[in-house]
């Protein structure tokens, strides 16, 4: 199957073929048509799937075919016909320049609106007017505010990461947007997971939703070879510079789940000679985009990142994601993996588990309904004279599930491990 068979106009394949892509991923190729056909969407899909152009090259086919001469012409005011909502700025930035990229043979404005940076740059592009809009709920709010974004003429709606976006508290913003928006308009779900609060909220948004599922959330877990290395809490900094340094990697992405833990374990690397920096929510914009940029760029070679910091960076060829702590939220872990293995490269994701987190693992297999045996790193074995907390039942895993399967209108199973 290539694009062109999906109903995208030439210049969008065009575009995407001059991106290298061959032909559609599975999410793009069931997402496209639906959505061309003005079907709402609700979709279970993590990033690295391909999931931004599933919704980013039908709206843009739809807003361009109906950009006609005398529209371009008109030098007025172009009011917002799709929005995506995303929960963090990288995020934003990261849809924003894969629509910017997808539409490089259009005459579509597109933009982006996300706090933590000063509101008059963004007021000055959108006040030139603007047919996309990917932006983060409470900046477009301020916008709103302000009268310089208006929403009654959307057409799209997408909420992108809609997990994340309730994770992060963003549900009253949520609802305020919507009071802005024509009931009469196209919406567009993707979540990486599906719990009770996503399916209310879908319940709301969605029409007659077409359900896509093309991957299970675990399928990330196909093309990244997961090794998890049991070791004590105090020897994991140890280990990960011994990793970093005898297997001479680069680009490596560490996880860790403070943002104190995140400074502080960037610091450690950098005295055992791992040029490393680490980004989260206290840093400022600037200090994130740049420390990106210079990984991306290869300058430094470990980047420690918080789960929130990390959500939508997309690193060409990331082969290796190391968790320094194994996450609080089990579906996190399957967020941080997917930073690596993007698109059908393989990857490698390493945990190090100390003993007071079998329990988070635990919670792992059980949404990934696989064991990730544990083992042993020579030289750094754990000292077992040294008590093991008691790991916790773990039935929060299993209610998400039977949540999940009825979002999907499956029947709710009840799997046991
Ligand atoms: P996403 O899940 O949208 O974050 O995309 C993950 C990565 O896959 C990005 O680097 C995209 O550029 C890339 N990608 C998306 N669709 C395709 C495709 N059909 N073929 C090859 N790469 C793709």
């Amino acid at each position: 199957m290539d694009f062109s068979s999906l109903g995208l106009n030439k210049n969008l394949v065009a575009a995407v073929s001059s991106l290298g892509y061959r032909e559609p991923t599975p999410i793009q190729a069931e997402a496209i048509p639906a959505i061309l056909n003005q079907q709402d969407i609700m979709a279970g899909a993590q990033t690295g799937t391909g999931k931004t152009a599933a919704f980013a090259l039908p709206i843009l086919h739809q807003l361009s075919e109906s950009l006609s001469p005398s529209t371009l012409q008109e030098e007025s005011y172009r009011p917002v016909r799709a929005l995506v909502l995303t929960p963090t700025r990288e995020l934003a930035q990261q849809v924003h320049s894969s629509f910017v990229g997808y539409g490089q043979n259009t005459s579509l404005q597109i933009n982006i609106a996300y706090g933590g940076v000063s509101l008059n740059p963004q007021i000055k592009e959108l006040r030139q007017g603007t047919d996309v809009l990917v932006a983060t709920p409470g900046r477009l709010l301020d916008l709103m505010f302000k009268g310089v974004v208006k929403l009654d003429q959307l057409q799209v709606l997408v909420f992108d990461e809609a997990d994340r976006m309730l994770d992060m508290g963003f549900s009253d913003e949520i609802n305020r947007i919507l009071k802005q928006v024509p009931a009469a308009r196209q919406t567009l779900l993707f979540s990486a997971t599906f719990d009770q609060a996503i399916f209310d909220l879908s319940k709301h948004l969605l029409k007659s939703p077409k359900l896509i599922e093309v991957d299970s959330r675990n399928t990330a877990a196909e093309q990244v070879e997961q090794i998890v290395y049991a070791v004590d809490a105090d020897r994991k900094r140890e280990l990960i510079s011994h990793l970093i340094g005898a297997k001479n990697w680069h680009q490596v992405l560490i996880f860790t789940r403070t943002k104190q833990g995140a400074d502080a374990l960037a610091r450690e690397m950098c005295k055992d000679g791992i040029k490393t920096q680490s980004i989260h929510g206290d840093k400022s914009q600037g200090a994130r985009e740049r420390a990106l940029e210079e990984f991306k760029q290869g300058k430094t070679r470990a980047l420690v990142a918080t789960d929130v910091a990390a959500r939508g960076l997309d690193i060409e060829q990331l082969k290796f994601v190391i968790n320094y702590e194994l996450p609080y939220i089990a579906e996190d872990y399957i967020h941080r993996i997917g930073r690596t293995g993007r698109a059908g490269a393989s990857g490698l994701a390493i945990s190090l588990l100390s003993s007071d987190e079998n329990w988070l693992l635990e919670e792992i297999e059980a949404i990934l309904d696989a064991r990730l045996p544990q083992q042993w790193l020579p030289g750094y074995e754990p000292d077992l004279t040294k008590e093991a907390p008691v790991s916790r039942k773990n039935t929060r895993t299993a209610q998400k599930r039977r949540t999940k399967d009825r979002a999907f209108g499956k029947k709710p199973s009840n799997r046991r491990r």
